[in-house]
């Protein structure tokens, strides 16, 4: 008898969950990692458990981004390889996208055991566990100030799923071009990225999969437009108005 049986009407909410507790006993996930989930998931349930208008076109953008790109470089952290490690192995083979772990909460064995999860799912070459191509990114004081020479250092776009603000603007500071998903669209990552999937990314990861494989097939003159159209700020804005949309029709009494 499964756990969480499919009828369950929030069955598709407590997997997710299941993933990350799961993940967090077979020592991927870090403790603050569980919280950062049920901040998203707060503002998942305000955006109806639904990928928007909004995110969708924050989607094509990034895979349009990711196309565009020299060296881009998938960031992945323990909440990242609790979700979606599968699909984390399919986007960087897809896109020609290096894959690197960065920890906030930097722990010799959490890292080991994101990288064996990485593997078991066919990633070759996993970045950010090599003392001797250590970098720095300046301007941040926690552990995630340190990246791999090869990976994020030299890269030009950075997908960092589930970031924190500080890192996001070091980044962009470095001249990085930032993608990230991310449930809220008022948290500081939101509002530094460059492009912002305001998605669950459980739900956009898939998306943005097949964005990539369909518009691979065009011209770099219309990515570049694709990019060009999109504007992050606008875009967060329409993302809140989803949400204030959605509120208003819950408080209408039928
Ligand atoms: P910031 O520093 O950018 O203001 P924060 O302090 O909220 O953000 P964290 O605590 O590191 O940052 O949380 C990471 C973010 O990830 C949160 O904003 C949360 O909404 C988002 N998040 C958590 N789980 C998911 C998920 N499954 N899909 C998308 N976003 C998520």
């Amino acid at each position: 008898m499964p756990l969480i049986p499919k009828s369950h009407p929030r069955a598709k909410s407590l997997l997710i969950r299941e993933k990350l507790v799961s993940g967090f006993d077979n020592g991927l996930v870090a403790k603050e990692g569980l919280l950062a989930q049920g901040r998203g998931e707060a503002f998942d349930y305000l955006l109806g458990e639904k990928t928007g208008k909004s995110a969708k076109s924050a989607i094509k953008a990034a895979a349009a981004q990711i196309l565009l790109a020299d060296l881009p470089v998938i960031s992945v952290n323990g909440n990242i390889a609790a979700l979606c490690p599968k699909e984390v192995v399919i986007l960087a083979g897809q896109t020609g996208s290096k894959i690197e772990v960065n920890l906030f909460y930097s722990n010799e064995k959490r890292k080991k055991a994101i990288v064996k999860t990485l593997k078991n799912y066919g990633a070759k070459e996993i970045l950010g566990t090599n003392s001797d191509s250590k970098a720095i990114l300046s301007g941040i004081d926690s552990a995630r100030r340190i990246i791999d020479k090869n990976g994020i250092f030299s890269a030009d776009v950075v997908v960092v799923p589930l970031e924190d603000g500080d890192r996001t603007l070091a980044l962009r500071k470095a001249g990085k071009i930032v993608i990230t998903f991310d449930l809220n669209p008022l948290s500081r990552t939101s509002q530094t990225a460059n492009i912002t999937i305001v998605d669950n990314v459980t739900r956009a990861m898939d998306l943005l999969i097949q964005n990539c494989k369909k518009l691979s097939k065009k011209n770099r003159k219309s990515l570049e437009q694709i990019v060009n159209d999109f504007n992050n700020k606008k875009n967060l804005s329409d993302n809140i108005k989803e949400i204030k949309n959605n509120l208003t029709k819950r408080s209408q009494i039928a």
